[in-house]
């Protein structure tokens, strides 16, 4: 790992994400608070299976205290003065397999699970500045090299959280009330995104393997953001937007699969620093560049690879399904639903709906259950064979998402 990923430029890159977190914590009504007390707001994760730091989000200074430094499995480090406002916990990155946040006396102990074996590196306090309004605890952890006391070595963070609960999906069916998304001779886009997204569900409820949530179930529109949003809140297991495609030339037919590139992320900055309705729904600071280096940071190595892997089963599925692939099936792109960090998420063009053959599959009841029954297999084959972060550390150095 590059260790100047920690470097001071580091430190402005985090400082800008703040501005862009606090923006849509704003957003989504949850609002920094100035009440009297000290708050912790939330945690947050980088940094992979090697090195991995918590970041702590405070409304005041804070003083910390260690009170485990990981030998037992766990590290915990007191805050004082400072309480959650509301309870706080769930699954980590990287070292971190889940975090907790109760309040003992007037202070905050916060204590993190380990994946594996690691050590605090260092920890600090990081004072409002770079044009963030509020206090961050940051505490870096590394690793030990050994398995984590008390817990299974090389099990996969996400999966292994010590998670008796069926995996969660969330899938987003495309566009939707005010945003009818493409037209074809027919139909319209939200119109087989909604008829796609709810019988994926069934298919995938069916089995009883999974929990499922969609991010919306009638004709309206959710911003993008907000769709993001309903799949962090959720702890998601993965992410699927459902859409389909649309061509100037009514030949081009096929199913494709988007994940987030490196490349992607820039090409997402741009389109929301435009001006456009992306920029005005997630409220984007402004048109600094800097923001293109911050959006790369939020997406997650161990994420990017994920999200590649779930793309990988998908195709596979619907090759196996025979259904029509275009020919660089597997994209990346800079769409905003991907943008979540914490959540494998891939976008499916279902299929062109310019196209007459694609247009009648997507439209007609039995040829979509096919297709669907074909992505759920994908996703049965994701979860059969989920790739540890180890590994991932190990051999996704350069991303795994293709080249566009
Ligand atoms: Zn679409």
């Amino acid at each position: 790992m590059d260790l100047s990923r920690w470097g001071v430029r580091e430190w402005t890159m985090t400082a800008l994400a703040f501005v862009v977190f606090c923006v849509c914590a704003l957003t989504a009504g949850r609002g920094l608070a100035s009440g009297a007390n000290g708050e912790v707001l939330r945690l947050r994760f980088g940094g992979d299976a090697a090195r991995t730091r918590v970041v702590v989000d405070l409304d005041r200074s804070t003083r910390g205290n260690v009170v485990s430094a990981g030998d037992d499995g766990r590290v915990i480090v007191t805050l004082s003065g400072v309480v959650p406002r509301d309870q706080l916990s769930g699954a980590g990155l990287g070292l971190v397999r889940g975090y907790r946040v109760a309040v003992s006396g007037g202070a905050s102990r916060i204590e993190l699970s380990l994946a594996s074996g690691a050590e605090i590196e260092r920890r600090f306090l990081l004072p409002p500045g770079d044009g963030v309004s509020h206090y961050r605890y940051v505490i870096d952890l590394k690793t030990t090299g050994r398995a984590a006391a008390r817990h299974t070595p090389s099990a996969p963070v996400r999966h292994a959280t010590a998670r008796t609960e069926r995996p969660l999906i969330v899938i987003d069916a495309g566009h939707g009330g005010r945003d009818p998304g493409a037209m074809g001779a027919h139909s319209r886009e939200s119109t087989i995104t909604l008829d796609a997204a709810l019988m994926l569900k069934a298919e995938l409820e069916r089995g009883g393997r999974y929990r499922v949530r969609l991010t919306r179930d009638s004709n309206t529109y959710v911003d993008l953001y907000r769709r993001v949003q309903i799949a962090r809140a959720a702890d998601a297991d993965l992410f699927i937007s459902l859409h389909a495609d649309a061509g100037s030339d009514p030949a081009t037919r096929g199913a494709s699969v988007y994940t987030l590139s490196e490349q992607g992320a820039g090409r997402a900055v741009r389109e929301f620093t435009r001006g456009d309705d992306w920029s005005r729904e997630l409220r984007l600071p402004g048109r600094d560049p800097s923001v293109d280096r911050i959006l790369l940071d939020m997406t997650q190595r161990v994420t990017q690879n994920r999200s590649a892997q779930l793309a990988r089963t998908l195709l596979g599925g619907l090759e196996a399904a025979d259904h029509p692939l275009l020919r660089r099936s597997h994209r990346d792109a800079g769409l905003a639903v991907l943008l979540a960090p914490d959540v494998p998420a891939v976008l499916l063009e279902m299929g062109f709906i310019t196209n007459p053959e694609d247009e009648r599959t997507l439209t007609d009841d039995r040829a979509r259950r096919r297709l669907m029954r074909a992505v759920a297999g994908g996703i049965d084959q994701y979860f059969r064979d989920p790739v540890g972060p180890m590994q991932m550390a190990a051999t996704g150095a350069t991303g795994a998402t293709g080249q566009p």
